[in-house]
């Protein structure tokens, strides 16, 4: 079985599940020429827990986790089955390591960090999915930690697509098209392209002093996914940019893979 891609999605506005563009083309495009998953993991900065989770449950729900939307985005459904199997199989490889891993077996289900992704990439939603929440207690290195003790997953047939912003500050978000991105938005973006591109991963890993990262990471919450991804990712591995651009001012859409 072929090795399958580590991906990191900016996934931005929920709306985008009803409106597409370059962004949801570029998601729907970096899968086209990759052999069908046997089940996806995906690490969404939408369940931001205290404890690792896994959703365990055969037949998750959608979760539509936001408020003030359009009606239509409430009716979007991802019907992906689960894989009970798959979110047991992934305890018990973190669970020596980090054993405050829980499998969650009627909560949750797939959020619209997920959902809104995964409608692009896999229309039919016939592949099974687990998602795998983000443990808000953990220093910054025990997530790349937790991304290296899954990478043997990836030689599994799973894809494991991690889905956040690595820019995300809605307090000084403008709403709108064509909004020119803040520059400070831009040159972390900048920054961060840059040391991903070369392996240099600890000033990412250890971004509290870098400059503008108090303005691009106001909360961990949607860059942490990130982080997963460095673990996740095998030392000869290059980087693939799959789409850029700062919608909204602060928001970065920035998505890569590393294969
Ligand atoms: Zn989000």
């Amino acid at each position: 079985m072929s090795r399958l891609p580590v991906m990191f999605i900016g996934h931005g506005s929920p709306m985008y599940a009803l409106q597409p563009n370059r962004y949801t083309q570029s998601w729907a495009n970096s899968v086209i020429n990759l052999p069908k998953p046997v089940a996806i993991l995906m690490i969404s900065a939408h369940w931001y827990t205290r404890g690792t989770w896994l959703g365990a449950m055969p037949t998750p729900q959608t979760i539509h986790d936001f408020g003030g939307f359009p009606d239509e985005l409430y009716a979007v459904e991802y019907p992906a089955p689960g894989s009970p199997k798959l979110a047991k199989q992934i305890f018990d490889l973190l669970h020596p390591t980090h054993p405050t891993v829980t499998l969650e077996e009627s909560e949750w289900g797939l959020d619209h960090g997920a959902w809104s992704i995964l409608k692009y990439m896999y229309p039919l939603a016939d592949i099974p999915v687990v998602q795998m929440s983000i443990d808000a207690t953990l220093g910054h290195s025990q997530h790349v930690a937790i991304g290296q003790t899954l990478r043997p997953l990836r030689d599994q047939g799973i894809l494991i697509i991690s889905s956040g912003n690595i820019v995300h500050n809605l307090a000084q978000v403008i709403q709108g098209q064509d909004v020119p991105p803040a520059t400070w938005a831009s040159t972390f973006q900048t920054f961060f392209k840059e040391l991903v591109a070369s392996g240099d991963f600890s000033p990412l890993i250890n971004w509290q002093d870098t400059q503008f990262a108090q303005l691009a990471i106001p909360t961990p919450d949607h860059y942490l996914p990130a982080l997963y991804t460095f673990g996740l990712k095998h030392p000869e591995e290059q980087l693939q940019i799959l789409t850029e651009g700062i919608e909204m001012s602060t928001i970065s859409m920035l998505s890569f893979a590393f294969a």
